[in-house]
């Protein structure tokens, strides 16, 4: 990783630095990272750091840009509830008439709880279903089941046949796509563990059809995360039409194809969301032209991660033979990103000094690792990054941190995980109070 310095315009547009009253009263005072119309120093001294602050309006735009750059299609989106899934969150999302797309029982029983009504627009994907989680979803009558395997076929059909209730399916087929991301967040090729082969999905389409309460619905494809070319999303619909045709011509009614998420962000440079997803959208719609189906996207990442931060505190400056670091009060279980996948995230300090918003300016700057308090080598946010000079008690703001952050946060080192805020125009609300140790103690005997 390489040194790169602060580029104002990478800043997602729901935290903007704001010139402030505070200290001495001069145009060219220091100013101060803002959420909406919220100063986060202020939020800061508040809730404590580590913190999480994400933007409401920000969220609502982002799942406003995405709604409309499907208007051409019949849609639904169903957001992807392991990118965040705080219940305040979701239930802001359920408001706006936004579905859900979940990966377990737990998330079922999120989305229930922000919204009982939410249920007849909730997808079912994952590999590994338990006949418990097929069996809750059966009876809360959510919307389809997103099967990736024989064998979760016909532990659906035995499970819907015990309620004597018919389950929507649809099979969720592996387009054997390469897509340009992380090793890790790629699923659509045939080594992957995700989906069936879509050469051997018209036989089990077949099976399924003949299974009393089994009930074809759609087809489903996710080719994996964090993708930023468009094309990868475009062939993999092409395929999945094509397979779309085949069904309807073997005699089975296809009413929905699930397009799963992936859309990636740009986590290093300044990009215009609007133009992303228009982007998207096209690369989607095309191959369905003339199908006559209902759209289903799962986006999370590309809604909520630019919507939220990180803040946390410098603790410490050191230097081990010249290296420089900042020990900050966030770690890899805060924030795993950056250790599980070598994650870029700009980082920025929250109170910047005039000097730092002159352009160009690098005078006060310096090339530093930023870390956390863990007893991990990987525990880190950035290598070697260029940044403004801090001192210890500032604040740093880990930029794009609203998808995959909190939810993967741990208590390891038995540290008790961040609290988050919402802050919506002039207001901030608490949606999680931070933990304390006696809440990881309780479950322990
Ligand atoms: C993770 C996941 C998503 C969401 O992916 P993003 O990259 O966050 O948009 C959608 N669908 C499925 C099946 C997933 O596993």
């Amino acid at each position: 990783m390489t040194a790169r310095s602060q580029s104002p315009a990478a800043r997602p547009p729901g935290f903007v630095y704001r010139e402030t009253k505070r200290g001495l009263l001069r145009r060219d005072g220091p100013s101060v990272l803002y959420c909406e119309d919220v100063d986060m120093l202020d939020l800061a001294e508040q809730h404590g750091t580590p913190l999480y602050v994400y933007s409401a309006a920000m969220i609502r735009e982002r799942y406003d840009a995405f709604d409309a750059a499907f208007r051409e299609v019949p849609h639904t989106i169903c957001y992807s509830v392991k990118a965040n899934s705080n219940l305040t969150i979701l239930r802001m999302l359920a408001r706006k008439g936004c579905g859900f797309d979940v990966v377990s029982g737990g998330e079922l029983e999120r989305v229930l709880a922000a919204d009982r009504k939410a249920a007849k627009k909730v997808v079912f994907s994952g590999v590994g279903k338990t006949r418990e989680e097929l069996t809750a979803a059966l009876k809360a009558g959510i919307m389809l089941f997103n099967v990736e395997s024989e064998s979760e076929l016909w532990a659906l059909a035995e499970c819907a046949g015990r309620l004597r209730k018919t389950a929507p399916v649809a099979l969720r087929v592996n387009p054997d796509v390469a897509a340009e991301t992380h090793p890790y967040i790629s699923t659509g090729l045939r080594k992957h563990k995700f989906g069936v082969p879509i050469r051997d999905a018209r036989a089990l389409y077949a099976k399924a059809s003949g299974a009393r309460y089994l009930k074809v619905r759609g087809v489903s494809v996710h080719i994996g995360s964090q993708i930023t070319d468009v094309a990868p999303f475009g062939e993999a619909m092409a395929r999945v039409a094509d397979l779309v045709r085949e069904l309807r011509g073997d005699g089975h009614r296809i009413d929905y194809i699930d397009a799963g998420g992936g859309l990636g962000i740009a986590y290093e440079k300044a990009s215009a969301f609007s133009a992303d997803v228009e982007a998207y959208a096209r690369s989607l719609s095309a191959p369905l032209r003339g199908l006559d189906v209902r759209l289903l996207l799962e986006p999370g990442r590309s809604i909520i991660g630019p919507a939220g931060v990180l803040v946390t505190s410098v603790l410490y400056r050191k230097q081990n033979d010249g290296k420089r670091f900042l020990v900050v009060d966030a770690a890899m279980n805060d924030l795993i990103r950056p250790a599980l996948y070598g994650a870029y995230h700009e980082i920025i300090p929250v109170k910047q000094s005039p000097v730092q918003q002159s352009a160009g300016a690098t005078a006060k700057s310096e090339v530093t690792d930023i870390v956390g308090p863990v007893c991990e080598t990987g525990d880190f946010f950035a290598r070697d990054r260029e940044l403004p000079v801090v001192g210890e008690g500032d604040l740093l703001a880990i930029l794009d941190a609203g998808a995959y952050g909190m939810v993967l946060a741990s208590n390891y080192n038995t540290r008790p995980r961040a609290a988050e805020v919402l802050v919506s125009g002039g207001t901030a609300k608490v949606i999680r109070r931070r933990e304390k140790v006696s809440d990881l103690l309780r479950a322990e005997s």
